[in-house]
């Protein structure tokens, strides 16, 4: 048998061993967790609608009425009024013909992945792409080609010497990193090569675009440039589950063909319900999106002036670039002993020695809230910055 204890002792020896804590409160910039109050600067909650009074009424009113169970698969008998009317408020606000509700976004990248593409096609993915996007390219059985990270030149490369069915897929937003992918050039050479491009906007929704309509809204593309997009309810839209917006024929196929979808268990109807004004409360949002920006822009030049290296990014993930993991783990530690969590993101989910601390902001932090993690960032510079640099 593996030696497993052998393998986690390794994990810890190289500072690469995850854990994890307890909240005990509502998530929100100011936490608790395991017993002490902490400001957190980590959580993809970016429009401050996870805890959000409308969204809360709903679900405990639609209790009520739709109970709670899901009981069955949407195929079977599990596909509630909440779900379809859920579906076509998503549908409406990606402006898409049709959009299918998923439980997770993680299912929905492996679901409509391995459905649109199969043994003898080929997939083409972004390097730095999500790992319910590799899983799905390799639960599809598809020849998978990696091209490097928002490189148009080398896509079109690989693309151009490729035969037969063909998709394209890529992080919108990309979710350690916080730059967007060169959407309008990849919808070019997509196009150029009669390929599908899907776009998992998990991190643009919510944040980005008129009304927060995503990243293809943001660049003015709509559904002729990328055919499928991929969002997630649990980030700005502050619920759970997860949906993909396309044609009526592409949700129809993903209907008989995404096996994530035929064969789970529907989310609980209240969900959808809540979810429903979640999507009515982001829509109108946009005095959240505009402070958002004045904390993202602060942040950028204050930090960038304490001298910690950033990474070109525009949205609310604003990672320290750091290095090696263990001094990633001591800058996180030394913000904990100021009452600041930012969880340490190290190898496998970020390549080595670009270990980094996620710092990521809300609508819902205030000025002061900044100030704190501004002014503890200082201080943990002047302690140690080779740690922090
Ligand atoms: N895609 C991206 C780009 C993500 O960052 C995530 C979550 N971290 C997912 C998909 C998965 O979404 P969910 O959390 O709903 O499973």
């Amino acid at each position: 048998m593996r030696d497993f204890k052998a393998e986690l002792d390794k994990r810890r020896e190289q500072g690469l061993y995850r854990w994890r804590r307890q909240v005990e409160s509502p998530q929100q910039p100011e936490m608790m967790v395991e017993g002490r109050p902490v400001l957190s600067f980590c959580s993809n909650d970016y429009l401050g609608l996870a805890n959000h009074p409308a969204t809360i009424k709903t679900l405990r009113e639609s209790l009520g009425t739709a109970g709670l169970g899901g009981a069955a698969s949407h195929l079977i008998c599990g596909h509630h009024a909440a779900h379809h009317k859920l579906e076509e408020a998503l549908a409406a606000f990606s402006q898409r013909e049709s959009a299918l509700f998923f439980s997770t976004g993680y299912m929905a990248n492996m679901g409509v992945i391995s459905a649109l593409a199969g043994r003898g096609d080929t997939i083409f993915s972004d390097r730095l792409n999500h790992a319910s996007i590799i899983d799905g390219c390799k639960l599809s059985r598809a020849t998978i080609r990696q091209y490097a990270h928002a490189d148009v030149a080398d896509l079109e490369r690989q693309l151009a010497e490729t035969e037969g069915h063909k998709l394209v897929v890529t992080d919108g937003v990309f979710s350690m990193d916080g730059d967007l992918a060169p959407l309008p050039e990849l919808a070019a050479v997509c196009r150029a090569h009669d390929a599908l491009l899907i776009v998992d906007d998990a991190h643009g929704f919510g944040c980005l675009g008129p009304e927060g309509r995503g990243t293809v809204a943001h660049f003015g593309l709509d559904e002729a440039d990328v055919p499928l997009v991929i969002g997630t309810l649990g980030k700005a839209f502050g619920t759970s589950g997860a949906f993909v917006a396309g044609s009526s024929l592409l949700t129809d196929y993903l209907v008989q063909k995404a096996r994530t979808y035929i064969y789970t268990t529907a989310m609980p109807p209240a969900v959808a319900y809540a979810s429903c004004t979640s999507v009515a409360l982001l829509e109108q949002a946009n005095d959240r999106r505009v402070h958002l920006k004045h904390l993202i822009d602060r942040f950028r030049s204050e930090a960038s002036r304490l001298g910690f290296t950033l990474m070109p990014s525009a949205t609310p993930i604003q990672p320290i670039l750091v290095g090696d993991a263990w001094s990633a783990l001591a800058l996180s530690k030394a913000l904990e002993a100021r009452g600041i969590w930012v969880t340490a993101i190290r190898p496998p989910t970020v390549p080595e020695g670009e270990s980094r601390l996620r710092v990521t902001f809300s609508a819902s932090h205030t000025e002061a809230h900044l100030d704190r993690l501004l002014n503890a960032l200082a201080a943990c510079r002047q302690l140690s910055p080779e740690s922090a640099a």
